[in-house]
């Protein structure tokens, strides 16, 4: 496969040195990673990794920064927030082509991350001289009794590598808005574009150190997670993961917010728009991010009276998608992240069949002839899947999909609330009275409505049950980084 000359040009700038006080860092404890591009299997760069040495060079920086930070004005801090959005804003291109060297997301929508992480540091930005606390009355004596909210200080911010220029709109924005600093730990296996964006951050003439960023695997991660000087953890990622890190957080009883994955159903009602119905499952199903999405729709409930005319749309959808260079703007799914990643959703493909719990009806293998050295996997679909199955309960972050069938709204509901995932929620129909209803029945954070996953800045973003406690986006994202205070004053 051809690589587009544009992308070759931008390959040669990839940043790789950690990001701590305003220092360009290397030779780090925590040694060297050779970063592989999924479309090729080969390596792009050679990264920095963080260890225990630079997590401490790295608090130690962030907290003389945030006490410059806390100490300006907030109009100053909102006017510093809103360079940040217009340099994000003006980097577009190149950090949404270093976010496709992260990890082979389609430059048809690595645009659309930067722009999301640029609304959401604008909408903070608008916080910062706006955030108010409040003032009860506690007794007869008058007594003055303010309830304040203060930013934690220094937050560790842990993000997942399908989302780091995500991560930096949705958590790294409203720290800052709050007052806190930051270090921002991306996973060694997306490192390019956060790694650009805390240049971007000293460019505007943020405090040096108030945003520090430093790439590396799990070892780096807990030793962030386990520093004394670390005021709160913000985990974006698996449950897995999440676990391990509340026990190592458990010592210094450092709070963590954690914003985890998901198993969504995505519900078609017979009297959904089945053309767009079909459209947006092959986008919020296999091919958006290759599957590799928290918010991917990977159970499909389909109503018995519109499941043939559903599927003969969705399957054509799903035939007709481009596949290959990322670059390439017509391309609508790029390989999955890394060999490992394949191996894993092949295995969970091998074993769905083995278990015969459901059909499989498509895809289901690695791709071949030019696309062989990359990570590709053909978008593939179960139909009558076993909502007990292993497919239909574990998160397969790749472009696999169950379909079931369902004859009765209850039954829908019923069949999409029994999961331990809670994260979000689609529903396809074109009657009023029925989206009010099953969308408030859904145990779900987020229920999109005739709509894909389009997380915008006012709204909150977080899961129930197993897919976190946290939320990113209004002030209830704010709140996330402000613990608060009551100050009572005798009369
Ligand atoms: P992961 O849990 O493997 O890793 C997430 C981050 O944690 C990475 O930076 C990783 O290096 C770090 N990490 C791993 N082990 C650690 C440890 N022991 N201590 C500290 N840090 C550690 O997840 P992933 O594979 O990077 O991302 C995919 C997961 O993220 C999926 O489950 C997906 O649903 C979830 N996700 C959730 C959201 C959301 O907003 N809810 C958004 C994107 C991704």
């Amino acid at each position: 496969m051809t690589h587009s000359a544009k992308s070759e040009a931008l390959a040669d700038t990839l940043p790789t040195a950690l990001l701590i006080g305003g220092d360009q860092v290397t030779g780090s404890s925590g040694g060297r990673y050779e970063h592989i591009y999924p479309v090729t299997g080969q390596p792009n760069a050679t990264i920095e990794l963080a260890g225990d040495v630079e997590v401490d060079r790295a608090v130690k920086a962030a907290k003389e920064a945030q006490r410059e930070w806390i100490a300006m004005t907030p109009a100053r801090r909102r006017d510093l927030m809103i360079d940040l959005a217009d340099a994000v804003k003006a980097d577009v291109d190149r950090l949404a082509r270093y976010n496709v060297h992260d990890f082979a997301v389609t430059y048809m929508t690595s645009p659309g991350h930067v722009m999301l992480a640029e609304s959401f540091i604008r909408y903070y930005a608008g916080w910062v001289d706006k955030s108010t606390g409040s003032s009860t009355p506690v007794s007869d004596k008058f007594d003055v009794n303010l309830i304040e909210r203060e930013p934690y200080g220094v937050v560790g911010i842990i993000a997942p590598w399908n989302g780091s220029m995500v991560v930096i709109g949705l958590n790294v924005a409203p720290a800052l808005a709050a007052g806190n600093a930051v270090i921002l730990k991306p996973s060694e296996l997306s490192p390019f574009s956060p790694l650009r964006f805390g240049e971007i951050c000293l460019e505007v003439g943020l405090p040096a150190g108030l945003v520090n960023v430093l790439p590396s695997g799990p070892e780096g991660g807990e030793a962030l997670v386990r520093h004394p000087g670390i005021d709160k953890i913000h985990f974006t990622g698996g449950g897995d993961t999440a676990r391990k890190i509340i026990a190592t957080a458990s010592p210094n009883l450092t709070p963590v917010a954690t914003e985890l994955g998901g198993k969504s159903a995505n519900l078609v009602f017979d009297d959904a728009d089945l053309d767009q119905a079909a459209i947006l499952a092959a986008w919020q199903g296999p091919l958006g991010q290759s599957g590799q999405s928290c918010a991917c729709g990977s159970r499909i409930l389909v109503q018995n009276s519109v499941y043939d005319a559903f599927m003969e749309r969705f399957l054509g959808v799903l035939g007709a998608a481009t596949i290959g260079d990322p670059f390439d703007p017509s391309t609508m799914m790029g390989p999955v992240v890394s060999q490992a990643a394949t191996d894993r959703i092949l295995s969970i493909v091998d074993r769905a069949v083995d278990e015969k719990m459901g059909t499989l009806i498509t895809g289901g293998r690695r791709m071949g002839g030019d696309l062989s050295e990359g990570f590709f996997i053909e978008p593939t679909v179960f139909a009558d899947v076993d909502n007990r199955s292993s497919l239909a309960t574990v998160e397969t972050f790749g472009p696999v999909v169950s379909v079931m069938r369902f004859t009765e709204e209850s039954e829908a509901v019923a069949l999409a609330n029994d999961t331990t995932f809670g994260l979000n929620a689609f529903l396809q129909t074109t009657d009023l009275r029925r989206a009010h209803r099953v969308a408030r029945a859904l145990q779900s954070g987020s229920v999109w409505v005739n709509q894909n996953s389009d997380i915008q800045p006012q709204s909150p973003y977080g899961g129930y049950k197993q897919s976190g406690s946290g939320r990113a986006g209004g002030l209830e994202g704010l709140h996330e980084f402000q613990q608060v205070k009551n100050i009572r004053i005798g009369m």
